[in-house]
């Protein structure tokens, strides 16, 4: 049986296509290109399209005998979904619509699904737990908390069982050096610091210093791409089992501020990397930090590449070795 992995050619998704080979299972990959890259596959039968298009879903489950589904296609910038919600409740939620649908007509009923922190908003409490008040403050989130919301009513009607991981900030790279982070345009704080250190942006922006921390930066819950693959694999094990439908979180429980993401990437590159401090960036909780002790727990997760000179480290030497990221553009 096969694992069909939507969004296989994007970061995450390209990181637990290669955790998944290294299992020895058979993969079948959707991606429609947007933001994946095909040099980002590392194993799998890769078809190119889009979920909302129903024919092209028939014909992968018409060819493939798949068991079990890893849903990671979506769109996922936050300040892109607050000027372009339609955007996000089409390709996300609509999407996923469709998808679920399939699933029900081909008696799929195993689905592990990509959510995010983004789905708390600001939190009550820290660590943030997963029982947790979900109230989005972006339109990106609040359309993975439908996505999730979709997944429980489909379980109480057809008894689909999903798994929805909560990320918190993954970064890093593939221990192999084949496949590491490569978004456009690039928003996230980790590879914006390393194209800094390559001296590709003059600098590093620093968004807002005024924050209720020790620093004043905002804090994150920083955690290896590989670790979050593991957590797929293991949720798809959980699944294969006979396991209910769950929600975990996935982060290390420490934070890091950005200064200190700042200094321990020029530490970890030996660069001097500047850093310019500019305003607030809209919607940003000052911290976020997880508890993933359910994880722990229930799926035997075990994140072993904790330490941020390593997360940041593996990152670099990809970009080291891939300047301008993968060469499909
Ligand atoms: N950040 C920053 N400068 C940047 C990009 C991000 O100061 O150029 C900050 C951002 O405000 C947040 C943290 O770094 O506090 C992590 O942001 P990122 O976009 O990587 O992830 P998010 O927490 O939004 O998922």
């Amino acid at each position: 049986m096969a694992v069909l992995v939507t969004g296989g050619a994007g970061y995450i998704g390209s990181h637990a296509v290669a955790a998944l080979v290294e299992r020895g299972e058979e993969i079948v990959i959707i991606d429609n290109l947007q933001q994946g890259h095909k040099d980002a596959i590392i194993g799998g039968k890769l078809y190119v399209g889009d979920l909302r298009d129903g024919e092209f879903l028939d014909t992968i489950f018409q060819e493939n005998s798949i068991d079990a589904v890893i849903h990671f296609a979506a769109n996922s910038l936050v300040g892109e979904s607050m000027k372009d919600p339609g955007k996000y409740y089409h390709n996300n939620v609509y999407g996923t619509l469709v998808l679920l649908e399939k699933l029900i007509q081909y008696d799929v009923k195993k689905i592990v699904f990509s959510s995010t922190a983004a789905t708390y908003g600001e939190p009550e409490s820290l660590p943030i737990q997963e029982n947790d008040r979900t109230l989005p403050t972006n339109t990106y989130g609040e359309t993975k908390l439908a996505m999730e919301k979709m997944m429980k009513w489909y379980d109480t009607a057809y008894g689909l069982k999903f798994v929805a991981l909560r990320y918190f900030n993954a970064a890093g790279a593939h221990a192999s050096g084949r496949i590491g982070e490569d978004h456009s345009p690039e928003t996230h704080l980790v590879p914006l610091v390393i194209q800094a250190a390559l001296g590709q942006r003059p600098h590093i922006s620093v968004f807002g210093e005024d924050y209720p921390t020790e620093d004043g930066t905002c804090i994150r819950d920083y955690i290896h791409v590989s670790d979050l693959a593991d957590a797929h694999v293991l949720a798809v094990d959980r699944l294969r089992k006979g396991g209910e439908s769950s929600v975990y979180n996935l982060g290390n429980g420490t934070g890091f501020s950005v200064k200190q993401v700042i200094d321990t990437a020029r530490q970890v590159t030996g660069r001097e990397i500047a850093a310019v401090i500019e305003d607030r960036r809209a919607g940003d909780p000052a911290i976020l930090v997880a508890s993933s002790d359910r994880a722990r727990q229930e799926l035997g997760w075990n994140p072993t590449r904790n330490k941020l000179e390593d997360i940041i480290g593996s990152a670099w030497a990809w970009h080291q070795a891939n300047p301008s990221g993968y060469n499909d553009k």
